[in-house]
């Protein structure tokens, strides 16, 4: 019989309800000793009002409502109590401190779900999708997570695997039987079935690129010499006046990071403390924090005065950024317009006019303009499509490997090489397709995707 686990499946601090979550064998006896009557009068699957009482001194602790998901048909597949008690800290504590006295422990961040995987309640795929869910970011990516919850990834693998089984049987007994190489037609079948499985397995993971946009979204640097505007613009990308704007050169001297969204795609947007070479050591700090975030974000946008000169220091910073990806964005177009300051610019810069995004976050011209140059780039067909995405970066690495061991052994096979050598490539890709389900995964592995899970999940 296993453990009995208990951890508090709400948010900690006050709120109008707190869920108590326990699991395991003794559930049923711990939930005897804090209410009132005996569990026989719980039925299962049914809300219940019931008082929860300290166990020793009878005081009453809370008027709860609990129900009893009786083994198997739980989330967890083994008995399983929720206690809905009222928000507040102080008696979520004490019933959980309860229940740890009664012989339950603290449950391990994502161990509801990985009991739920033990007893074939689902599968990781579908466990991952709970954890991606509770932490999407926007509709899109809760949508997804939905999809990969309901099992839609598991059935589009499902024929891949029986597919690739079947060429391994074929395979199997080729060895066993023949004494000969494959008959040529039969190794001809075997091929193009092959693949085909590539073609599938490439297919679903070249979705990834999509899904993971989604899913993570886009860092962009916002870079700029000071007083340009960064912060204006940050503002008016934000949509609100988070970010100090003042009329002091250097005056934004760490950096910020905010997240919203465009079109359902996040964004982390980071205002950088600028590049000018200083004295000032905090600020120097701060200019080098601003090259790593440039070299890490996949976009920059640099940030140049319509109402200034092109300056040595503008050029200078296009030019570091130039190994990057980048755009450059004109800012205060509401003062005066960049064509006097093109030809000057080209001169150094020969980026065509039509390449400019010229804006005002004063006045919140050219905005909207900016907003689909900084995801356009990066949407593919599939990120508007309805198809299913994979968001995961271990199911794309998994799917990427499985796809490769499979090429090789096609290759293998094209040179004639025995069913022994095809076999190989073949079986470790069905364990790595395995992997993404859970079904050929490693304790290890396990505990470090369930380490990633929130406790209470
Ligand atoms: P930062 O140093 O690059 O962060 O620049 P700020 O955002 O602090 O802006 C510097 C100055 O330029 C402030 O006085 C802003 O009001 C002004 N400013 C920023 N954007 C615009 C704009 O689009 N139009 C006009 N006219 N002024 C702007």
């Amino acid at each position: 019989m296993s453990d009995t686990i208990v951890a508090l499946a709400t948010p900690t601090g006050r709120s109008g309800i707190g869920v108590v979550r326990l699991s395991g064998g003794e559930t049923l006896s711990i939930i005897r000793r804090l209410i009132d009557d005996d569990e026989k009068s719980l039925v299962q699957r049914f809300a219940h009002l019931r008082t929860i009482r300290e166990p020793d001194s009878n005081e009453v602790i809370d008027e709860t409502i609990v129900t009893w998901f009786k083994a198997p048909h739980s989330f967890t597949g083994e008995d399983v109590i929720e206690i809905a008690c009222h928000g507040a800290p102080v008696v979520l504590r004490r019933v959980i401190d309860i229940c740890l006295r009664l012989n339950a422990r603290m449950a391990e961040p994502g161990e509801f779900s990985l009991r739920a995987l033990a007893n074939g309640r689902m599968n990781l795929a579908e466990a991952e999708a709970i954890r991606d869910l509770i932490d999407a970011q926007t509709v899109a990516s809760a949508r997804q997570a939905v999809r990969q919850l309901r099992g839609e990834f598991s059935h589009e693998l499902q024929p891949i695997k029986d597919d690739l089984l079947d060429v391994i049987v074929v395979l199997e007994s080729a060895l066993e039987f023949v004494e000969d190489d494959l008959p040529e037609t039969q190794s001809e079948s075997v091929r193009i079935k092959l693949k085909r499985i590539v073609g599938d397995v490439e297919k679903i993971a070249g979705t990834f690129q999509a899904g993971k946009l989604i899913r993570e979204g886009l860092r962009v640097a916002l870079v700029g010499r000071p007083n340009v505007g960064k912060s204006s613009l940050f503002n008016a990308l934000l949509g609100t006046d988070r970010a100090i704007v003042t009329e002091i050169a250097g005056t934004t001297r760490d950096q910020i990071l905010e997240r919203f969204t465009i079109d359902d795609i996040p964004v982390s947007l980071i205002d950088t403390a600028g590049l000018r070479e200083t004295s000032d050591t905090v600020e120097s700090i701060g200019v080098e924090r601003s090259r790593r975030t440039m070299a890490d974000a996949d976009l920059v946008l640099v940030l140049l005065d319509a109402s200034d000169s092109f300056t040595a220091e503008d050029l200078e910073i296009v030019e570091s950024v130039e190994e990057l990806e980048y755009k450059i964005v004109f800012n205060k177009i509401d003062i005066s317009s960049i064509d006097n300051l093109h030809d000057k610019i080209f001169a150094k810069l020969p980026i065509p006019y039509s390449e400019f995004i010229k804006v005002s976050a004063k006045t919140g011209e050219g905005i909207d303009i900016l907003k689909r140059a900084i995801v356009d780039p990066f949407r593919s067909e599939d990120v508007s499509s309805n198809g299913f995405l994979i968001t995961d970066a271990r199911h794309f690495d998994l799917l990427v490997r499985a796809g490769a061991e499979i090429t090789h052994s096609i290759e293998l096979l094209d040179q004639r090489r025995s069913e022994e050598i095809v076999l190989i490539g073949l079986h470790n890709a069905l364990r790595y397709l395995g992997e993404i389900t859970g079904e050929t995964t490693t304790e290890d592995m396990l505990t470090r995707i369930f380490s990633t899970f929130c406790i209470g999940k």
